[in-house]
């Protein structure tokens, strides 16, 4: 299956464009497996052309770059409307980038400073009003203006996180229904020998079969690796809600939490790449509490259950069902916890306990090559920032700068940075940390002020 592509600049610096193009020769694997519809830096399309294109004709619509001017504006509600899939790409579309640090700013200063008083102007002409956008008051997110199904962090990320994203998305959109087929059918358990009745859960009833699918005995049971189908297994289907049903009164032990998380994982697709994440992923949703599921009460033999209200189309009601029940059980479990690492769990550098004796710019002196950065006094924003780039900025010996953003259990980057330098053993008075911190805003926000609980200053007039 080759998927349409479209690729939209918003107000950006190309860089997240640029790290696409230096897969070089490895942009050969892909190429073949997409058709670019929309790229104008690249292929001779213009706005028109998007406009006239029909609506959700794009597979995938790529975003870089945050909203700034009228024509961002414009532009990233045009993609969304031509695109079934949107992916925001790169620090500036998922947390406003570093561009988002004018949000620090009004409108009426920076078009002064950046037309009228910057210091390599010789002769102003003033504000330009022709042929320029009109820019909106404030940087905006992207998933502020619609909705966006995916988010690739990095500044920019990776060619390799970007390439493993499209494949990743390829296979998704690749993946077929075959109407009518479950597991169930093919298993050569089915009847008498049927591992349900044996106290075993098995997703057969519930998962499609691909063509010359045969279930044999050692196989044991099906974890959904082949997505769901649209006609469940009778009667398997309502011995498995039962089966469920009586597993999820008890505590559930390790291998259960584990099983259920396979099973997620695997019939949803979700994509376990680390660093593209989606706000459809309910195990996100859930271990990150930051947007949490809708529940609904069920009947079920006359008892009443609290479910999580899925929003899957096309799933069959049961199915839907069985996924919001076993969600809705691993949320209350104790035993169930997403670790989401930081960077600083990726880095190799030693640490002792963090204990910070002083504070350095970044070219101050010559850091240790084996020790953490944190530790040696330059301000290494890895305990703050999510995991996904393999700690490449304090492999080479510079601190991180938190472009993969905050962790995701974690709200706003700033506020957990400046917790983790309080938490630290220091012997720095907290007015010797702020005088020494310069720029702290610039900082601890250098990607993500417009993501950030302050979003942008507001100044009483
Ligand atoms: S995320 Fe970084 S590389 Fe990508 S457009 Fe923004 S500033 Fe440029
Ligand atoms: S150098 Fe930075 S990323 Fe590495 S352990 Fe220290 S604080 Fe964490
Ligand atoms: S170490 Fe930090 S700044 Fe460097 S790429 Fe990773 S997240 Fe970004």
């Amino acid at each position: 299956m080759v998927i349409k592509v479209g690729f939209m600049q918003l107000s950006s610096c190309w860089g997240c464009h640029q790290s696409l193009l230096n897969l070089h020769e490895e942009l050969l694997e892909i190429l073949p497996l997409i058709e670019i519809v929309y790229w104008p830096a690249v292929i001779d399309v213009k706005e028109k052309d998007l406009e006239a294109m029909p609506n959700d004709s794009i597979d995938v619509g790529f975003i870089e770059g945050m909203i700034r001017t009228e024509q961002d504006l414009n532009n990233v509600k045009l993609i969304r409307k031509k695109s079934k899939i949107i992916v925001a790409w790169g620090a500036c579309a998922v947390l406003g980038g570093i561009p988002g640090l004018a949000n620090l700013y009004d409108k009426d200063e920076l078009l002064s400073r950046k037309f009228k008083e910057c210091e390599s102007i010789e002769i102003t002409k003033g504000v330009p009003l022709e042929n320029v956008p009109n820019i909106e008051e404030c940087v905006e997110l992207v998933k502020s203006i619609v909705t966006v199904d995916a988010f690739i962090p990095g500044c920019p990320p990776s060619p390799e996180q970007i390439k493993s994203a499209i494949i990743y998305l390829i296979v998704l959109l690749s993946d077929k229904k075959y109407p009518g087929t479950n597991v169930c059918k093919v298993c050569e358990m089915r009847g008498d020998s049927c591992i349900l009745n044996q106290d075993i859960l098995c997703f057969g009833p519930i998962s499609q079969a691909v063509p010359n699918l045969k279930w044999k005995k050692d196989k044991g049971a099906c974890l959904g690796e082949y997505g769901y189908t649209d006609v469940p297994s009778e009667p398997e289907v309502h011995k498995l809600m039962d089966l469920l049903i009586s597993k999820v009164q008890d505590p559930l032990t390790e291998k259960q939490i584990s099983q259920f998380n396979k099973f997620i994982i695997l019939f949803l697709r979700l994509s376990n790449l680390g660093y593209l994440y989606s706000p459809h992923d309910p195990i996100m949703r859930i271990s990150t509490k930051r947007e949490g599921l809708p529940s609904k009460k069920i009947k079920i033999k006359n008892k009443n259950f609290t479910i999580f209200d899925l929003n899957l189309p096309n799933y069959p009601e049961i199915t839907k069902n069985i996924l919001g029940m076993i969600l809705y059980r691993l949320n209350e479990d104790p035993g169930f916890k997403v670790i989401w690492k930081s960077v600083c769990a990726t880095c190799p550098r030693d640490t002792k306990e963090k204990h910070l004796t002083n504070i350095k710019r970044d070219f101050e002196g010559i850091a240790n090559p084996d020790d953490c950065l944190l530790e040696q006094g330059y301000l290494c924003m890895g305990p703050a920032t999510q995991a996904g780039c393999g700690a490449i900025c304090p492999k080479a010996g510079v601190p991180c700068l938190g472009c993969y953003g905050p962790t995701a259990n974690t709200q706003d980057i700033g506020a957990k940075f400046i917790s983790a330098i309080g938490s630290i053993s220091t012997e720095l008075h907290p007015e010797e940390i702020l005088r020494k911190m310069i720029d702290p805003a610039g900082l601890v926000y250098r990607f993500q002020l417009p993501a950030s609980i302050l979003h942008k200053k507001i100044k009483e007039k």
